[in-house]
Protein backbone atom coordinates (compact mmCIF):
# COMPACT_ATOMS: atom_id res chain seq x y z
CA UNK A 1 0.00 0.00 0.00
CA UNK A 2 0.97 3.21 -0.80
CA UNK A 3 0.83 6.17 1.78
CA UNK A 4 1.05 9.81 1.88
CA UNK A 5 1.63 11.42 5.35
CA UNK A 6 0.28 14.81 6.14
CA UNK A 7 1.38 16.99 9.31
CA UNK A 8 -1.07 18.67 10.75
CA UNK A 9 -3.91 17.42 8.66
CA UNK A 10 -6.99 17.96 10.61
CA UNK A 11 -7.67 21.65 9.55
CA UNK A 12 -7.27 24.13 6.79
CA UNK A 13 -4.17 23.37 4.28
CA UNK A 14 -3.48 20.34 5.72
CA UNK A 15 -7.15 18.81 5.26
CA UNK A 16 -7.65 19.84 1.59
CA UNK A 17 -4.04 18.52 0.89
CA UNK A 18 -5.19 15.19 2.45
CA UNK A 19 -8.21 15.27 0.34
CA UNK A 20 -6.23 16.14 -2.68
CA UNK A 21 -3.47 13.48 -2.35
CA UNK A 22 -6.54 10.56 -1.56
CA UNK A 23 -7.72 11.63 -4.86
CA UNK A 24 -4.42 10.86 -6.22
CA UNK A 25 -5.15 7.20 -5.34
CA UNK A 26 -3.13 7.52 -2.19
CA UNK A 27 -4.17 6.23 1.40
CA UNK A 28 -3.40 8.76 3.78
CA UNK A 29 -1.82 9.62 7.49
CA UNK A 30 -3.47 12.35 8.91
CA UNK A 31 -1.95 13.49 11.79
CA UNK A 32 -2.71 16.09 14.51
CA UNK A 33 -1.97 17.64 17.67
CA UNK A 34 -4.98 17.95 19.27
CA UNK A 35 -7.78 18.39 17.72
CA UNK A 36 -9.42 14.87 17.16
CA UNK A 37 -13.09 15.87 16.12
CA UNK A 38 -11.11 17.87 12.72
CA UNK A 39 -9.01 14.99 12.42
CA UNK A 40 -11.61 12.70 12.30
CA UNK A 41 -13.95 14.85 9.89
CA UNK A 42 -10.33 15.05 7.31
CA UNK A 43 -10.33 11.33 7.87
CA UNK A 44 -14.40 11.24 6.70
CA UNK A 45 -13.62 13.11 3.74
CA UNK A 46 -10.23 10.79 2.07
CA UNK A 47 -11.92 8.18 2.96
CA UNK A 48 -15.40 9.46 0.57
CA UNK A 49 -12.27 9.41 -2.09
CA UNK A 50 -12.10 5.22 -1.75
CA UNK A 51 -8.48 5.01 -0.27
CA UNK A 52 -7.87 4.38 3.52
CA UNK A 53 -7.38 6.97 6.09
CA UNK A 54 -5.50 6.27 9.48
CA UNK A 55 -5.25 9.09 12.22
CA UNK A 56 -1.65 9.74 13.76
CA UNK A 57 -1.72 11.86 16.52
CA UNK A 58 1.67 13.36 17.67
CA UNK A 59 3.51 16.29 18.52
CA UNK A 60 5.58 16.94 15.43
CA UNK A 61 7.79 19.21 18.22
CA UNK A 62 8.38 16.14 20.27
CA UNK A 63 10.92 13.90 19.10
CA UNK A 64 10.22 11.21 21.30
CA UNK A 65 5.98 11.63 20.18
CA UNK A 66 6.94 10.94 16.64
CA UNK A 67 9.28 8.18 17.48
CA UNK A 68 6.87 6.04 19.60
CA UNK A 69 3.81 6.94 16.69
CA UNK A 70 4.89 7.56 13.82
CA UNK A 71 7.74 5.15 14.08
CA UNK A 72 5.31 2.33 15.68
CA UNK A 73 3.13 3.00 12.67
CA UNK A 74 6.13 2.18 10.50
CA UNK A 75 7.19 -0.70 12.64
CA UNK A 76 3.71 -2.19 12.49
CA UNK A 77 3.29 -1.51 8.45
CA UNK A 78 6.68 -2.67 7.22
CA UNK A 79 5.60 -4.04 3.88
CA UNK A 80 3.78 -0.14 3.24
CA UNK A 81 5.86 2.52 1.88
CA UNK A 82 5.49 6.19 2.43
CA UNK A 83 5.76 7.56 -0.78
CA UNK A 84 4.90 11.21 0.06
CA UNK A 85 5.45 13.66 2.80
CA UNK A 86 4.22 17.52 3.27
CA UNK A 87 5.10 18.91 6.40
CA UNK A 88 2.50 21.52 7.29
CA UNK A 89 2.09 21.68 10.84
CA UNK A 90 2.54 24.87 12.13
CA UNK A 91 2.03 27.55 14.37
CA UNK A 92 2.08 31.98 14.69
CA UNK A 93 2.82 33.49 17.98
CA UNK A 94 2.85 36.73 16.66
CA UNK A 95 4.12 39.95 18.17
CA UNK A 96 7.21 42.48 18.38
CA UNK A 97 10.83 41.33 19.08
CA UNK A 98 10.95 43.29 21.90
CA UNK A 99 8.14 41.89 23.74
CA UNK A 100 8.59 38.03 22.39
CA UNK A 101 8.87 35.45 24.90
CA UNK A 102 11.32 32.32 24.96
CA UNK A 103 8.05 30.72 24.61
CA UNK A 104 7.04 32.44 21.76
CA UNK A 105 10.13 31.58 20.48
CA UNK A 106 10.65 28.33 20.87
CA UNK A 107 7.15 26.85 20.60
CA UNK A 108 7.40 28.53 16.88
CA UNK A 109 10.23 27.25 15.87
CA UNK A 110 10.22 23.78 18.01
CA UNK A 111 6.72 23.09 15.49
CA UNK A 112 7.48 24.16 11.61
CA UNK A 113 11.69 23.31 11.60
CA UNK A 114 12.08 20.80 14.43
CA UNK A 115 9.17 19.68 13.61
CA UNK A 116 10.05 19.05 9.99
CA UNK A 117 13.63 17.87 10.99
CA UNK A 118 12.02 15.32 12.99
CA UNK A 119 9.51 13.84 10.45
CA UNK A 120 11.60 14.00 7.98
CA UNK A 121 14.33 12.09 9.82
CA UNK A 122 12.05 9.27 10.41
CA UNK A 123 10.42 8.51 6.55
CA UNK A 124 13.32 9.57 5.37
CA UNK A 125 15.70 5.81 5.13
CA UNK A 126 12.74 3.80 3.43
CA UNK A 127 11.77 6.67 1.33
CA UNK A 128 16.16 6.35 0.18
CA UNK A 129 15.71 2.78 -0.18
CA UNK A 130 12.34 2.86 -2.18
CA UNK A 131 14.76 5.03 -4.74
CA UNK A 132 11.18 7.21 -5.00
CA UNK A 133 9.40 10.03 -3.05
CA UNK A 134 8.20 13.35 -2.90
CA UNK A 135 8.77 15.86 0.16
CA UNK A 136 6.93 19.12 0.57
CA UNK A 137 7.43 21.48 2.69
CA UNK A 138 4.53 24.13 3.85
CA UNK A 139 6.40 27.42 4.26
CA UNK A 140 5.54 31.14 3.69
CA UNK A 141 5.66 34.70 2.52
CA UNK A 142 6.99 35.27 5.39
CA UNK A 143 9.92 32.90 5.16
CA UNK A 144 11.07 34.78 1.91
CA UNK A 145 10.81 38.29 2.61
CA UNK A 146 10.60 38.43 6.32
CA UNK A 147 7.28 39.76 8.31
CA UNK A 148 7.31 42.58 11.01
CA UNK A 149 5.96 40.95 14.07
CA UNK A 150 6.97 37.59 12.77
CA UNK A 151 10.89 37.02 13.70
CA UNK A 152 10.02 33.69 14.86
CA UNK A 153 7.68 32.46 12.25
CA UNK A 154 9.58 34.07 9.27
CA UNK A 155 12.72 32.58 10.81
CA UNK A 156 11.31 29.40 11.24
CA UNK A 157 10.31 28.80 7.87
CA UNK A 158 13.25 30.44 6.33
CA UNK A 159 15.07 27.70 8.06
CA UNK A 160 12.96 25.41 6.35
CA UNK A 161 13.81 26.92 3.18
CA UNK A 162 17.20 26.25 3.55
CA UNK A 163 16.56 22.95 4.65
CA UNK A 164 14.61 22.06 1.42
CA UNK A 165 17.33 23.42 -1.10
CA UNK A 166 19.89 21.28 0.80
CA UNK A 167 18.27 18.18 0.92
CA UNK A 168 17.01 18.05 -2.68
CA UNK A 169 20.84 18.11 -3.47
CA UNK A 170 21.43 15.03 -1.14
CA UNK A 171 18.85 13.23 -2.29
CA UNK A 172 17.91 14.18 -5.85
CA UNK A 173 19.78 10.82 -7.33
CA UNK A 174 17.31 8.77 -5.22
CA UNK A 175 14.29 10.20 -7.41
CA UNK A 176 13.15 12.08 -4.25
CA UNK A 177 11.85 15.61 -4.98
CA UNK A 178 11.69 18.40 -2.00
CA UNK A 179 10.55 21.59 -2.43
CA UNK A 180 8.86 24.27 -0.28
CA UNK A 181 5.57 26.01 -1.09
CA UNK A 182 5.31 29.56 -0.05
CA UNK A 183 1.45 30.70 0.40
CA UNK A 184 0.65 34.08 0.73
CA UNK A 185 -2.72 34.57 2.72
CA UNK A 186 -5.39 31.84 2.85
CA UNK A 187 -8.32 31.69 4.41
CA UNK A 188 -8.03 29.48 7.52
CA UNK A 189 -8.21 29.41 11.42
CA UNK A 190 -4.97 31.07 11.06
CA UNK A 191 -5.79 34.20 9.81
CA UNK A 192 -9.31 33.62 11.09
CA UNK A 193 -8.73 37.09 12.99
CA UNK A 194 -6.85 39.13 10.47
CA UNK A 195 -9.06 41.51 8.00
CA UNK A 196 -9.57 40.29 4.97
CA UNK A 197 -10.99 43.18 3.38
CA UNK A 198 -7.92 45.43 4.41
CA UNK A 199 -5.14 42.98 3.78
CA UNK A 200 -6.93 42.35 0.15
CA UNK A 201 -6.29 45.49 -1.50
CA UNK A 202 -2.38 44.99 -1.02
CA UNK A 203 -2.93 41.94 -2.73
CA UNK A 204 -2.56 42.08 -6.46
CA UNK A 205 -5.80 39.41 -7.22
CA UNK A 206 -7.55 41.21 -4.21
CA UNK A 207 -8.18 38.02 -2.33
CA UNK A 208 -7.23 36.00 0.15
CA UNK A 209 -6.45 32.24 -1.31
CA UNK A 210 -8.19 29.43 -0.47
CA UNK A 211 -7.03 26.29 0.93
CA UNK A 212 -7.94 24.01 -2.10
CA UNK A 213 -5.81 26.38 -4.40
CA UNK A 214 -2.86 25.21 -2.39
CA UNK A 215 -3.66 21.23 -2.11
CA UNK A 216 -3.80 21.55 -5.87
CA UNK A 217 -0.42 22.70 -6.06
CA UNK A 218 1.04 20.27 -3.16
CA UNK A 219 -0.67 17.62 -5.66
CA UNK A 220 1.22 18.47 -8.69
CA UNK A 221 4.37 18.85 -6.70
CA UNK A 222 2.83 15.41 -5.20
CA UNK A 223 2.79 13.33 -8.82
CA UNK A 224 5.24 12.37 -11.75
CA UNK A 225 4.28 15.17 -13.31
CA UNK A 226 6.73 17.38 -11.15
CA UNK A 227 9.84 14.54 -11.64
CA UNK A 228 12.19 17.53 -12.73
CA UNK A 229 11.73 20.11 -10.07
CA UNK A 230 13.84 19.69 -6.74
CA UNK A 231 15.05 22.30 -3.96
CA UNK A 232 12.20 25.19 -5.27
CA UNK A 233 10.19 27.72 -3.13
CA UNK A 234 7.06 28.13 -5.46
CA UNK A 235 4.98 31.00 -4.24
CA UNK A 236 1.69 31.16 -4.05
CA UNK A 237 0.17 34.34 -3.05
CA UNK A 238 -2.18 36.26 -5.63
CA UNK A 239 0.64 38.20 -6.89
CA UNK A 240 2.30 39.42 -3.60
CA UNK A 241 5.84 40.51 -4.69
CA UNK A 242 8.01 38.63 -2.36
P1 LIG B 1 -4.31 25.95 10.78
O1 LIG B 1 -5.62 26.05 10.11
O2 LIG B 1 -4.04 26.73 12.03
O3 LIG B 1 -4.02 24.40 11.06
C1 LIG B 1 -2.82 24.03 11.69
C2 LIG B 1 -2.66 22.53 11.62
O4 LIG B 1 -1.41 22.18 12.19
C3 LIG B 1 -3.72 21.80 12.43
O5 LIG B 1 -4.03 20.61 11.75
C4 LIG B 1 -3.00 21.49 13.76
O6 LIG B 1 -3.49 20.35 14.43
C5 LIG B 1 -1.60 21.24 13.24
N1 LIG B 1 -0.56 21.41 14.25
C6 LIG B 1 -0.22 22.56 14.91
N2 LIG B 1 0.80 22.30 15.75
C7 LIG B 1 1.10 20.98 15.62
C8 LIG B 1 2.05 20.11 16.22
N3 LIG B 1 2.92 20.56 17.14
N4 LIG B 1 2.05 18.81 15.87
C9 LIG B 1 1.19 18.33 14.94
N5 LIG B 1 0.27 19.10 14.33
C10 LIG B 1 0.24 20.41 14.67
O7 LIG B 1 -3.12 26.34 9.79
P2 LIG B 1 -3.10 26.53 8.20
O8 LIG B 1 -3.43 27.92 7.90
O9 LIG B 1 -3.82 25.42 7.54
O10 LIG B 1 -1.53 26.38 7.94
C11 LIG B 1 -0.92 25.20 7.49
C12 LIG B 1 0.53 25.49 7.17
O11 LIG B 1 0.58 26.51 6.17
C13 LIG B 1 1.34 26.04 8.35
O12 LIG B 1 2.65 25.51 8.32
C14 LIG B 1 1.36 27.53 8.12
O13 LIG B 1 2.48 28.13 8.72
C15 LIG B 1 1.40 27.57 6.61
N6 LIG B 1 0.93 28.83 6.05
C16 LIG B 1 -0.37 29.23 6.22
C17 LIG B 1 -0.78 30.44 5.69
C18 LIG B 1 -2.20 30.95 5.81
O14 LIG B 1 -2.45 32.09 5.39
N7 LIG B 1 -3.13 30.19 6.36
C19 LIG B 1 0.13 31.23 4.99
C20 LIG B 1 1.43 30.81 4.83
C21 LIG B 1 1.82 29.60 5.36
P3 LIG B 1 -4.75 20.44 15.49
O15 LIG B 1 -5.98 20.60 14.63
O16 LIG B 1 -4.72 19.13 16.20
O17 LIG B 1 -4.48 21.62 16.35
Amino acid sequence: MKYALVTGGSRGIGRAVCVKLAELGYSVLINYKGNVEAAEETARLVREKAVEASLLNFNVADKDDVQKVLGGWMEAHKEDLIEVLVNNAGIRQDTLMMSMTDEQWGSVLDTSLQGMYHVTKAVLNPMLMNRYGRIINMVSLSGLKGMPGQVNYSAAKAGMIGATKALAQEIAKRNITVNAIAPGFVKTDMTEELNEKELAKMIPMQRFGEAQEVADLVGFLASKQSSYITGQVISINGGLYT
